[in-house]
């Protein structure tokens, strides 16, 4: 296949280990393709074992000293790195969506506004982190939380730069030192993090970034005897892997995985105030958020004028070149994700249902014909425990669903063996407060969609993961509890 280049010059990026920029022991390299042109853009290192086994020492090696500072003289690092990753906001918009396909307006106001928001954010909740007293009749107990040690941070493609500072921020603020593996998809912003860290002026060693495969690096990284803990977000058949190589060491472990989240639309819905927001839930990222809304649960009564109004809502979305301030949807990760999107837009016909838009490649111009597009598709008449309407297909697919009474879309949401998130749109919050407690999953919104208040628990149920992040949930995970009883004089 002929190579075409995106850039004006091949972008070579490499490890960060120690504090220095290296190539890959076994020299070998991953090309690293623009998913709206099918342009090279740059390429990274194929690591294997030795480069993990390198990354893990440099990472024991900066422990001890990391692991001395106070949490405030973290939390002032912390606040550093978010101030130089500030000063390249742009930048991280647009290599966001240069390396993910998404679009511009999107990259800025989710991904980069994100990004340096988690450091801020950590660094106040370190600042704010009290030793816990339990106080007995003639003891007291202090609970004080220390540094779990050498971490690996496993991170996938969709919210490549939103989602690893998401974990470095606590991590390091809680005194441990850092392996990073980003996926091999999207590997610009994390270089961009190891630059502004170096700059910065952190500690060698701190953070660790190595590229390559999940098998080839993810693999032996999670397995290192000298890592202790994993915080991993990706596919659940990942995760399940991940789980199995974290447990054989007892390595602490987050897992944030897959979904299939359900938006539940009652009868009582203002449907005009809501729509745009329901088709945002949907299509965010095209589809590639692991809290969008893929089936649309509606009650009978309103279900064709909903249909009616979300259709034309959708056909409304713009789709095209990511670097246009007006474009709405952007290009899917890969020709792999294009394919399996595919596949599902075939599988939805088989299985007897009706494309209602969307599902076909749009015509945008010449310089996006290698890209991997696909037009956001809504499809009704499946069954809800249909493959396509309970399967996690991660792209600008959903499936249209009626639903009798409340008890009915509880049922219907839980027919799944997801349980990440939802929401309820509804002009009786109490009604919807009473579906959302009986929903198997880990967050749901009530007449809004991925509003999100970073100190609140962030994580899934069933087959979306293990564990909770977020605020206070994160500071534990990244930390191991220390009890200590002082009997009275
Ligand atoms: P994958 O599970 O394919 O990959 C995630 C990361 O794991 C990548 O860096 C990958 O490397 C690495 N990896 C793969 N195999 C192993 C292994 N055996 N050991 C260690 N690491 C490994 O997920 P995707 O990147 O395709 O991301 C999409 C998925 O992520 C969706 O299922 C989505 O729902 C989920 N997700 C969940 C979120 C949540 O918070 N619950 C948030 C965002 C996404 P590489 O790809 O380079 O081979």
């Amino acid at each position: 296949m002929e190579m075409k280049v995106g850039c004006d010059q091949l972008i070579d990026i490499l490890n960060h280990i120690g504090g220095k920029e290296v190539q890959g022991i076994d020299e070998n390299w991953i090309l690293n393709y623009a998913p709206s042109t099918g342009k090279v853009i740059s390429r990274i290192p194929k690591s294997s074992y030795q480069d993990v086994e390198n990354a893990v020492k440099a990472a024991k090696n900066a422990s001890e000293g990391w692991a001395k500072l106070s949490k405030d003289e973290r939390a002032d690092w912390l606040d550093k790195i978010a101030d130089c990753l500030e000063s390249r906001f742009d930048e991280i918009a647009s290599l966001e969506s240069l390396d993910t396909g998404k679009p511009i307006r999107i990259s800025r106001a989710v991904d980069a506004t994100r990004s340096v928001t988690n450091f801020r954010f950590y660094a106040q909740q370190i600042r704010e982190l009290k030793i816990e007293h339990f106080r007995m009749e003639n003891a007291t107990n202090h609970v004080i939380k220390r540094p779990v040690g050498v971490g690996a941070l496993i991170t996938p493609w969709n919210l490549p730069l939103y989602l690893l500072s998401w974990k470095v921020a606590p991590a390091i603020g809680m005194g441990n030192t850092v392996i990073c593996k980003p996926s091999e998809l999207t590997p610009m912003t994390a270089n961009l993090l190891m630059q502004v860290i170096k700059d910065a002026g952190l500690p060698d060693g701190v953070v660790n970034l190595i590229h390559g495969t999940g098998i080839e690096a993810g693999s032996p990284l999670v397995s290192h005897p000298d890592v202790r803990f994993v915080s991993f977000t990706g596919g659940t058949e990942t995760g399940s892997v991940v789980g199995r190589d974290a447990a054989a060491s007892f390595k602490k472990i987050s897992l944030e995985l897959g979904g299939k989240n359900a938006t539940i639309v009652l009868d009582d819905c203002d449907i005009d105030r809501h729509i745009d927001s329901i088709v945002r839930a949907s299509f965010l990222n095209q589809g590639q958020v692991c809290l969008c809304g893929s089936r649309i649960l509606i009650q009978e009564a309103i279900y064709e004028i909903f249909k009616t109004k979300f259709v034309d809502s959708v056909n409304r979305l713009k789709i095209g070149d990511p670097s246009d301030e007006n474009t709405d949807l952007g290009s899917l990760i890969s020709p792999q994700h294009l394919e399996k999107v595919t596949s599902y837009v075939n599988l939805a016909i088989e299985e007897g249902g009706t494309i209602l838009t969307g599902g076909i490649s749009p015509e945008i111009g010449a310089e996006f014909e290698g890209g991997n597009w696909i037009t956001p598709t809504v499809v009704d008449g499946l069954s809800p425990d249909s493959r396509c309407s309970t399967e996690e297909i991660f792209g600008p697919l959903v499936t249209l669903h009626p639903f009798k009474n409340d008890e009915d879309a509880i049922r219907i949401s839980n027919g799944t063996r997801y349980g990440l998130a939802g929401s309820i749109w509804t002009n009786d919050s109490s009604r919807g407060e009473n579906i959302a407690k009986q929903m198997d999953t880990g967050m749901v919104w009530i007449n809004t969609w991925l509003h999100r208040d970073l100190r609140v628990p962030f994580g899934g149920v069933k087959d979306s993961g293990l564990g909770r992040e977020g605020g206070k949930w994160s500071l534990g995970f990244y930390s191991e509890a220390t009890n200590i009883c002082i009997m009275d004089e």
